[in-house]
């Protein structure tokens, strides 16, 4: 058995029209011998719709419920979807997470994948040419709708070409592949033929959405061939796949990506003594809040400041337990800046090549863009900026790193 996963995100089945397109796209397939997995997500825009009338509703909608609430958006595009494929002759069936079923862990919004059992979905495949499926939910293991966290389509239709044997997982969403930094802001960015598992996974973790982090996770654990394409073209896409020598002597930076969902949080006047660290950081981790940056400022007798960078939906609780802590370790205060961004430089090149950090820097420094915080990794360097001047800063790099294409 031949089998292709394809999955839509938001735009390509916003409307029938759009549909329709992707109906081309899965006809093609099946024409071409395939049993296909389509794995759609919500309508765009109605995973917000219900998301802000969830909170009309309630002050604090129980995680529970929001999932029951946030996988009908899903639901109902399958639903729709298998229609169009029955007027056209093609026989298929729908599918909700936990008819697949998807196993996830028991954590609302925001759930993990445990398990896919391929075998009943198998059979299901014998008797349907298309299996449409909901991306973005699956089951816990108390037997509740989860929800896999924001963009979780793309690692709904990872998991699935995982569990069918590492099949084609094609990602066809509303730009024809993976760029050297968004489209949508720079213009000049140019599209990557082929990207690595480990670049990809650093761009999304950097902040470019084209694909949710969790998915790419997937696809480097379990090798399945990821391309990302357009729904609404014939290009052939992105691969992302695994490195190999050519990619690595090639270039020395793949991509710059972006991230406005920083804020910096700053705890004053700390004692800088041992164990200062583990008593701030425990009680965040404690609460899954992800700590992105930390620098600590050098020590002037024996007293430091401490600062560190989380999302912004972990601002108000970070504060509270920051505020805590403080007060606990005989600290001064605890501030926060809200008007930060972190722009990255990517690439597996960086390990062959050395002062790619110096370049980086110096590029922003002729720009008059001071650099707030730094981190760096064997194939990437990060930068907080203050937030007006991002994108400049993003134009800068890619620039200086010569991604910019003719146009
Ligand atoms: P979908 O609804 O299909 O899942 P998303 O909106 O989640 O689509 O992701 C596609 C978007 O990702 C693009 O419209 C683009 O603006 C954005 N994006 C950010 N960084 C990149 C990048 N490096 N390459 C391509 N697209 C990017
Ligand atoms: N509908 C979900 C969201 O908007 C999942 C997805 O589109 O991937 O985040
Ligand atoms: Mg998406």
């Amino acid at each position: 058995m031949k089998i292709l996963v394809q999955k839509f995100g938001g735009s390509s089945v916003a409307d029938l029209e759009c549909m329709k397109k992707v109906r081309a796209k899965v006809t093609k397939a099946v024409a071409e011998g395939y049993k296909v997995v389509v794995v759609l997500s919500a309508r765009s825009g109605q995973t917000n719709k219900l998301l802000e009338m969830a909170y009309q509703w309630s002050d604090e909608p129980l995680p529970a419920e929001l999932d029951v609430l946030l996988a009908t958006g899903e639901q109902e595009s399958i639903a729709l979807f298998t229609m169009l494929l029955h007027d056209e002759g093609i026989k298929a069936r729908s599918m909700v997470g936990y008819q697949v079923p998807i196993l996830t862990d028991t954590s609302h919004t925001s759930a993990r994948i445990i398990s896919i059992q391929a075998d009943y979905f198998r059979s299901q495949l014998e008797d349907y040419d298309v299996i449409v499926m909901a991306g973005f939910q699956g089951v816990s293991t108390e037997n509740r709708i989860t929800t896999l966290g924001r963009g979780g389509s793309d690692t709904s239709a990872v998991a699935i070409a995982a569990a069918l044997g590492s099949v084609d997982c094609h990602i066809y969403t509303d730009v024809d592949g993976v760029y050297t930094t968004d489209p949508r802001l720079v213009p000049k960015a140019t599209k990557i033929p082929k990207v690595t598992y480990e670049e990809m996974l650093e761009m999304a973790s950097m902040g470019a959405k084209v694909l949710q982090i969790r998915s790419v996770e997937f696809a480097k654990k379990y090798k399945v061939p990821v391309w990302v394409r357009s729904t609404f073209s014939e290009d052939e896409g992105t691969l992302v796949t695994q490195e190999d020598e050519s990619m690595m002597e090639s270039v020395m930076v793949s991509g710059v990506a972006f991230d406005r969902d920083q804020v910096r949080v700053t705890v004053l006047g700390i004692p800088d003594k041992p164990g200062i660290s583990a008593a701030l950081f425990a009680p965040l981790a404690e609460h899954d809040i992800l700590v992105d940056m930390i620098v600590q400022k050098a020590s002037r007798e024996g007293i430091t400041d401490m600062t560190f960078t989380v999302s912004r939906k972990d601002l108000k609780r970070a504060l509270a337990l920051s505020e805590q802590v403080c007060k606990e370790i005989g600290g001064e205060g605890v501030e926060y800046d809200g008007e930060i961004s972190k722009v990255s430089v990517i690439g597996v090149g960086m390990r062959n090549h050395s002062g790619v950090a110096a370049m980086a820097f110096e590029a922003l420094y002729k720009a008059d863009i001071n650099i707030l915080m730094i981190s760096t990794s064997e194939i990437k360097i990060s930068c907080i900026v203050r937030e007006d001047q991002l994108e400049k800063a993003v134009q800068t790099l890619h620039t200086t790193f010569g991604l910019d294409g003719i146009i």
